[in-house]
């Protein structure tokens, strides 16, 4: 029997048998990054902040998110909004990128929706400096994204109703007021940047 299948090479015709057979099915691989895959709403990919409908940071500095990292690869500088001494925002905000695991903990500890992940998974730098995000860098990826963050939100079960309105929700998180960063809050174009000079890299 081995002398037979040694003189036929059955082995060696069975096997090109099963790839003539797969020449014929479809292709199951997608020409990346040509084609990418849908990716779902729940997503975990870089992070953003938002802001509220008027443009005001929802940050109030409260560094829950901080508290709640495991990686503590969040820092929150908080200060009080000039003339209005009840109210806080965030300073300062850096996110190391490079050290987050994206487990979501901190979207999960804010208390105003401040923070949401996008769909972005494609980050490679070559300076490991360019992953320490600051706040300007995590609000203009939140302005870049945002139907990423509002369908990440929805999709984690943590929007309130207001920032994709539907029925049904508003009981599940705090809802505080805007803050009017107007008298402190670093606005754009209080720190001499338009909305345009930060909008970040297009990497999709
Ligand atoms: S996703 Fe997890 S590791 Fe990354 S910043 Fe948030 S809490 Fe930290
Ligand atoms: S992002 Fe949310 S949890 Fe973090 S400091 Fe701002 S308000 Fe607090």
């Amino acid at each position: 029997m081995g002398l037979i299948k040694t003189v036929f090479m059955t082995e060696l015709l069975m096997g090109l048998k099963i790839v003539f057979m797969q020449m014929f099915k479809p292709y199951c691989t997608l020409q990346y990054p040509h084609v990418k895959h849908p990716i779902p709403d729940g997503y975990r990919g870089l992070m953003s902040l938002l802001r509220y409908e008027d443009g005001s940071e929802r940050c109030v500095g409260c560094s829950l998110c901080e508290a709640a990292c495991p990686s503590n690869c969040i820092k929150v500088v908080s200060d009080e909004v000039p003339g209005q001494p009840l109210v806080r925002y965030a300073r300062e905000y850096y996110l190391d990128i490079s050290r987050c695991v994206f487990c979501g903990f901190c979207t999960e500890a804010c208390p105003v929706d401040a923070l949401a992940m996008t769909k972005v998974y494609e980050a490679s730098v070559y300076d490991r400096r360019e992953l320490m995000f600051d706040k300007r860098k995590l609000y203009a990826l939140g302005e870049q994204f945002l139907e990423d963050g509002k369908a990440y939100l929805v999709a984690h079960g943590m929007d309130d109703g207001t920032l994709y309105p539907r029925e049904g929700l508003g009981d599940n998180r705090y809802a505080f007021p805007p803050v009017d960063t107007a008298h402190g809050g670093e606005q754009p174009e209080q720190i001499g940047l338009t909305r345009e000079a930060l909008e970040v890299e297009e990497i999709r």
